[in-house]
């Protein structure tokens, strides 16, 4: 179960291709927004560099195509009851990016390996004129309120319309949005997109892996695509992608026609590894259709079992140069292999109890165990406690736990480093991912809780910043084997390793790893651990659908109950 090591491919060369990516500026004086007023000078300097670059293209004779950029990334888990607010997309993914407007969507992605910066790399590679507006992506939490929504899709067409000469809009959406009024928001983007800039205009989105994609959107846009790995280290590529077929399309080479296949089946996320049997001969069969000279894209999604929605389920949509023949045929075949495989798709998961008693008696350690109920990625709280209980009622050494709790972690910087914690910790958000514990140790560390992370890891996020963290030894630690608790304010995904290792925790030298996801961090926790373990744990990101009552999903789907 080998997931691709990559290494990121634009560190130290980004200086130097950053001197030829042609970058529009808008020409009206742009809105102040706090993040722009903080950086002030650094924008100066480069909307200066963007005029230097502008100018060159202007003296063309043929001047290259204008392409916006932008996006509002949004994955609903419509059974977390926290709606998702404005102030929640401010904070953005990793706690560091938050939404990024104009010149700082540029600035503050070109190093990173996510969608934004393969559209930033795609377009100075194939020749496009990037214009940027705004992209938004908060963490994964409940509905998002219509206020939220209404605000961000107004600014995004208005930042659109400001531009002053449009060939092509590139859109980064996750694909599974839902707002209080549209069960699938990302088509309200794009259907308003659409009426803003008219019939013509090419629309090519790019969406996360589980999205949950719908007809609506397919026939609203000019082309979908999607990641095609689990975990996403692709994201980057599929950006790079998007602009080179946005390139095809401006340039009149290609007349993209394309067809969405929808098996009637939830693909459990539990079996979402693009990198191990039964998924990866799907996702093999349509990287190879991507080889045929007449297939433009070819999109294998899991969906996202989490939001009851007319949509939910897996889906290929497969885009064709102007053959709709081509283009139906082939994504049928590949939705004939997603239902062919639903009986491995069967449940085969320990409880936290069975997962703490495998992961101590392996023989081969670190354990990783995954807390999908606690899956953060996937929009739960981010503060269970099941797994933690466990290991401390049955005595298990050498573990670390990360837990989100605002007030525990104020208790413990008031209390300062070498003092005595005795609190409960976790459990607080709402009433469905355990009880608080009573934790009792010592405070070891205090941290500012910013790291990052230059390696491709799930979804090509760089900087994050969990806010001031603490690191508790709980008590029964020994120097060799402490059993570690770091607290957080914020809810942070773990995609890196450099979280822990960021305040002071080496996890190959732990026992038991216990990390709050259920594919996604694979890609950082397979480097060091001899065991992953999938835990069927309790939240609003439960693995086993019966957990969860649905109400608008199409009806006998397999494997929903
Ligand atoms: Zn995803």
């Amino acid at each position: 179960m080998g997931i691709e090591r990559r290494k990121a491919t634009c560190n130290l060369s980004a200086t130097s291709r950053f001197a030829r990516i042609t970058v529009l500026q808008r020409p009206t004086r742009p809105t102040q927004d706090p993040s722009r007023l903080a950086s002030r000078a650094d924008t100066m300097s480069h909307m200066r560099l963007g005029l230097l670059l502008l100018i060159p293209t202007l003296l063309l004779a043929q001047p290259k195509p204008v392409i916006a950029i932008g996006g509002i990334v949004h994955e609903t888990n419509t059974f977390n009851p926290k709606k998702t607010t404005l102030a929640d997309f401010s904070t953005g993914i990793g706690g560091a990016d938050g939404t990024l407007r104009g010149q700082d969507l540029i600035t503050n992605s070109i190093k990173a390996n996510n969608t934004t910066a393969g559209f930033i790399h795609g377009a100075s590679q194939y020749g496009l004129t990037l214009y940027p507006t705004l992209v938004a992506g908060p963490q994964t939490l409940g509905t998002v309120l219509d206020s939220a929504f209404e605000t961000l899709a107004k600014e995004l067409i208005d930042r659109l319309r400001q531009a002053p000469k449009l060939d092509g809009i590139l859109l980064f959406l996750h694909g599974t949005m839902v707002t209080e009024s549209y069960p699938h928001a990302d088509a309200e983007v794009v259907r308003r997109v659409r009426q803003a800039f008219g019939p013509t205009i090419p629309i090519v989105v790019v969406h996360d892996f589980h999205a949950n994609i719908s007809e609506e959107i397919v026939k609203l846009t000019t082309v979908l695509l999607a990641y095609k790995e689990c975990p996403h280290l692709d994201a980057r590529d599929a950006g790079v992608h998007a602009a080179r077929i946005m390139a095809d399309i401006v340039s009149g080479k290609v007349k993209p026609v394309q067809a969405l296949v929808k098996p009637p089946m939830l693909f459990n996320i539990l079996y979402h590894n693009t990198y191990a049997a039964p998924l990866k001969p799907i996702t093999d069969a349509s990287k190879l259709l991507e080889k045929q000279p007449k297939i433009l894209a070819a999109t294998v999604a899991g969906g996202y079992q989490y939001a009851d929605i007319p949509a939910m389920g897996p889906s290929v949509v497969v885009v064709t140069d102007n053959d709709p023949t081509l283009a139906r045929r082939e994504a049928e075949r590949l939705g004939a292999m997603l239902w062919g495989i639903r009986d491995q798709l069967t449940l085969k998961a320990p409880n936290a109890a069975e997962a703490v008693r495998l992961a101590m008696t392996n023989g081969q350690w670190p354990v990783a165990l995954m807390d999908a109920g606690d899956n953060i990625g996937g929009g739960s709280a981010g503060d269970s406690t099941f797994l933690l209980a466990e290991l401390m009622k049955q005595k298990a050494e050498g573990w670390v736990v990360v837990i989100s709790d605002p007030s525990a972690v104020q208790a413990a910087i008031r209390s300062g480093v070498g003092s005595a914690f005795d609190m409960p910790v976790g459990g607080k958000t709402d009433n469905l991912h355990g009880d608080s514990q009573r934790v009792k140790g010592r405070v070891k560390g205090i941290h500012d809780g910013r790291f990052v992370e230059t390696a491709v890891r799930h979804g090509g996020g760089r900087y994050w910043d969990m806010g001031v963290s603490v690191v508790i030894e709980v008590e029964g630690s020994t120097p060799d084997l402490p059993n570690l608790l770091l607290l957080t304010p914020k809810r942070i995904i773990p995609f890196s390793l450099n979280q822990l290792i960021s305040v002071g925790i080496y996890p190959e030298r732990m026992k038991i790893l216990v990390a709050k996801g259920t594919i996604a961090p694979r890609a950082a926790y397979e480097g060091v651990a001899a065991k992953i373990i999938e835990v069927d744990s309790g939240g609003v990101t439960a693995v086993n659908p019966a957990r969860f009552e649905y109400k608008h999903i199409r009806p006998n789907l397999f494997g929903v109950k």
